[in-house]
């Protein structure tokens, strides 16, 4: 049985680009006669403008992808990222951190990442009297390796490429990367297909599963970027406009556009039943084990 969604954080209404991720999810999903769900990911509420997820879920409707499930709301299911982050912590794999951003930067190693500071791993062994501020997964240099379904074998050191990666912000916040995980086994998602932008999350999210207990692995599968004119990915911080509601075919058309489709349809329901039938990401019958942790 194939499980697959779309989880998208509502800090502003669909683009080109999120379109794109959503419709090769649902094609996905469909193709491969599956259910397709729908996980908004609002933890960093701050960031999410009220309404914005009824728009979201507004523009997927006048798109034609209505999942096959009530969405489900990140912000509603703190207790149980609570009750992950507990058993990560009496497993001695999560600890409390006490360093300031200028603590970090005093003595995180010269190289970054996305031009974010790699931990330095200063809280590993205890707070040094400083007060708890936000919590980490402790983390090793084995290197991580996986298979992306479009990418091929993947394999990343996390300790020394993204360090002792925030379990829960200092704000009090869930990070993105914990809640991902508990939401994805807790929705049985078996497959996951989004942006390729968000690929390095995934061995992370791969040591968080194992850690927390899965038996199965989520396959991953990681689309093409849309970018924007200036070369950079497309996205609402560059100008990204919203799709336009009135004319969801084009819309469509377009972003199956970027994942290699040239569909011909004029309606919307056929348009989208000539993505499913040209989908280029099916997998052979063999390949339908999920990897085990
Ligand atoms: N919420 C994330 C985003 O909108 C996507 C998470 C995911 O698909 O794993 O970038």
């Amino acid at each position: 049985m194939y499980i697959g969604r779309f989880a998208p954080s509502p800090t502003g209404p669909l683009h080109a680009g999120s379109l794109v991720a959503a419709l090769a999810s649902w094609l996905d999903a469909r193709a491969h006669g599956g259910r397709w769900l729908v996980r908004i990911e609002d933890v960093d509420t701050p960031r999410c403008p009220p309404g914005t997820d009824r728009l979201v879920l507004e523009q997927l409707a006048r798109c034609g992808l209505v999942p096959d499930e009530a969405p489900v709301w990140q912000s509603a299911r703190s207790e149980r990222y609570a009750a992950a982050l507990q058993r990560l912590a009496d497993g001695g794999h999560a600890y409390p951190c006490g360093c300031s951003r200028k603590d970090i930067a005093a003595l995180a190693p010269p190289h970054q990442r996305h031009g974010e500071l790699i931990y330095p791993g200063t809280c590993r062994d205890g707070l040094h009297g400083k007060p708890a501020r936000a919590w980490r997964l402790r983390t090793d240099d084995t290197p991580l390796a996986w298979t992306d379904r479009r990418l091929g074998p993947q394999s990343q050191r996390i300790e020394s490429e993204v360090g002792d990666f925030v379990l829960k912000r200092a704000d009090g916040l869930w990070a993105y990367q914990l809640a991902v995980v508990v939401d994805d086994a807790e929705q049985g998602i078996t497959d996951v297909v989004r942006g390729e932008d968000l690929a390095d999350n995934t061995p992370r999210q791969i040591l968080l599963q194992r850690l927390l207990g899965a038996d199965e692995l989520p396959r991953y599968l990681h689309t093409p970027l849309v970018l924007a004119a200036d070369g950079q990915k497309l996205s609402k911080q560059n100008g990204a406009a919203a799709l336009d509601l009135e004319a969801p075919v084009e819309a469509l058309r377009e972003a199956a556009g970027h994942l290699g489709l040239r569909l011909q349809a004029s309606s919307l329901a056929e348009l989208l039943a000539e993505g499913v039938a040209a989908w280029p990401f099916m997998m052979p019958p063999s390949a339908t084990e999920r990897p085990s942790t």
